[in-house]
């Protein structure tokens, strides 16, 4: 898929351990069915899943082929909640309205690890907790704030701040000032996370095709999908695509951007618990954030630098390693085995764009915080189309304005904007 082409998925540690899965049919010819679903990742197989148990018929098409998105590639980390924390939901929205979006963000997490436990997904899940490193030594004070409006407002008891030395037991790394435990957090094999879902899908019916991209919908009566070789005519239509939505409905494309991200895995290390006490989750406080953990065969998953330019950088090892480096320099000399990139989509606030237009729904722009919400969306969907509207409508209320100039003025005008807070991440 254009955009996300280039970019190493067939090169990832993730594609090189999750098993192989038979490849769907591609859509040929006229098919109906209650939902049309476009997109294989986290969302779509979710709406799909959730609307085939509420006993609708349900196609999905994926351009591709299902979890090389975002889905299949990302670091794995389960961060519960949003990516805006319990203060600033507070700030925006007020006690009542944070607390209620907190709960969901909570539920997200809970039928994200029900999903895979009720489908039996061997994704090599861990719980054990997620700490956010203190880059500077004044992030302690927003992180104090935050322990305390979890607490307090949210009455959640499993978060709070480690000191200097807390932290470095945690982390054998000399980089940073103390930290933010988070007990709900944890990490996952993303790919086999998606694929297992997608196993689940199709075993409660939905029909899945893959190399079979949406090429236009139409929303005049129903739903009306056109791939290169079939169509699909369906009472409601799920847009799925996340950072590839690409030019596919215009009408929404300017509240999202699609910013590049690169990941590395090392070789096996000799003790990998001796890096990353607990097999915590990590990703520490800077703007462009770094993110890593350990895989279920010891290699260091490291995630860190953006790119605002289409174009992937020519070696992306030695893109990503310097940020490795600056965090345990005693990996300066470990080889590099896997690196591989991927598009996230963000949205201005952070806060994702979940809503309808009619019978068509989306949700996407999870903004770096989409392992665990799409369980949620997926279901939250379903229950719209099956008319209780509640839940979707609180998400839908925290919609995101549109990027400044649109889909077409947002890259240039919002590479600046990245730059700036990029560089401030420097000094
Ligand atoms: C490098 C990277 C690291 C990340 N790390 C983390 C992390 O550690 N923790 C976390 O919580 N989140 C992380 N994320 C974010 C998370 O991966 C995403 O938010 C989530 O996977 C989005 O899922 P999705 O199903 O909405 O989109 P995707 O997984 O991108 O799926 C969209 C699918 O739609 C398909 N598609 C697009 N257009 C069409 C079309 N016209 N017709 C048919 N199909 C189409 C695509 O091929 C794709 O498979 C990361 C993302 C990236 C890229």
């Amino acid at each position: 898929m254009g955009f996300n082409s280039g970019l190493g998925m067939e090169r990832s540690y993730y594609a090189a351990t999750a098993a192989a899965c038979p490849q769907s049919l591609q859509l040929e010819g006229q098919h109906e069915a209650d939902v049309v679903v476009i997109g294989g990742g986290y969302t779509g197989l979710h709406a799909a899943l959730n609307a085939a148990e509420r006993g609708f018929s349900v196609i999905l098409l994926e351009a591709g082929r299902i979890g090389w998105g975002a889905s299949g590639r990302n670091g794995g980390q389960m961060i519960p909640g949003w990516r805006k924390g319990a203060s600033e939901l507070i700030a925006r929205y007020g006690e009542a309205k944070a607390r209620t979006l907190f709960d969901l963000g909570m539920e997200a997490r809970a039928l994200t690890l029900g999903a895979i436990e009720k489908h039996a997904i061997a994704c090599d899940a861990r719980t054990n907790g997620h700490l956010i490193a203190a880059a500077k030594p004044a992030d302690i004070v927003w992180m104090q704030a935050e322990a305390r409006a979890l607490e307090g407002v949210m009455r959640y008891p499993h978060a709070h701040v480690l000191s200097r030395e807390e932290t470095r037991a945690k982390l054998d790394s000399p980089d940073f000032h103390g930290g933010f435990f988070d007990g709900g957090g944890g990490h996952l094999h993303p790919l086999k996370y998606a694929l297992g879902l997608a196993a689940a899908a199709r075993a409660t019916g939905v029909q899945v095709f893959e190399q079979s991209q949406a090429l236009s919908v139409e929303t005049a009566s129903g739903v009306a999908v056109r791939t290169a070789h079939g169509a699909v005519r369906a009472r409601f239509g799920v847009l799925a695509c996340d950072a590839l939505l690409d030019g596919l409905e215009p009408r929404i494309a300017g509240r999202i951007m699609p910013v590049a991200n690169y990941l590395i895995a090392t070789q096996p290390l000799d003790d990998p618990r001796a890096l990353i006490a607990d097999d915590l989750a990590v990703s520490d406080s800077r703007f462009v954030v770094n993110y890593f953990r350990m895989s279920a065969d010891g290699r260091l998953v490291f995630g860190g630098g953006e790119r605002y330019t289409p174009n992937p950088p020519a070696d992306i090892p030695a893109f990503v390693r310097p940020y490795v480096t600056r965090i345990f320099p005693q990996l300066a000399n470990v080889r590099i085995e896997y690196a591989w990139g991927g598009l996230v989509s963000i949205t201005m606030s952070r806060l994702p764009h979940i809503g309808r237009m009619g019978d068509l729904f989306y949700a996407h722009g999870y903004s770096g915080q989409g392992v665990l919400i799409p369980a949620l969306a997926g279901r939250v969907l379903a229950e719209a189309m099956a008319g209780t509207g509640e839940r979707f409508d609180v998400l839908a209320s925290i919609a995101p304005p549109e990027f400044p100039g649109g889909a077409a003025l947002r890259a240039p005008l919002y590479v600046l904007g990245m730059l700036w807070y990029a560089l401030r991440d420097r000094l």
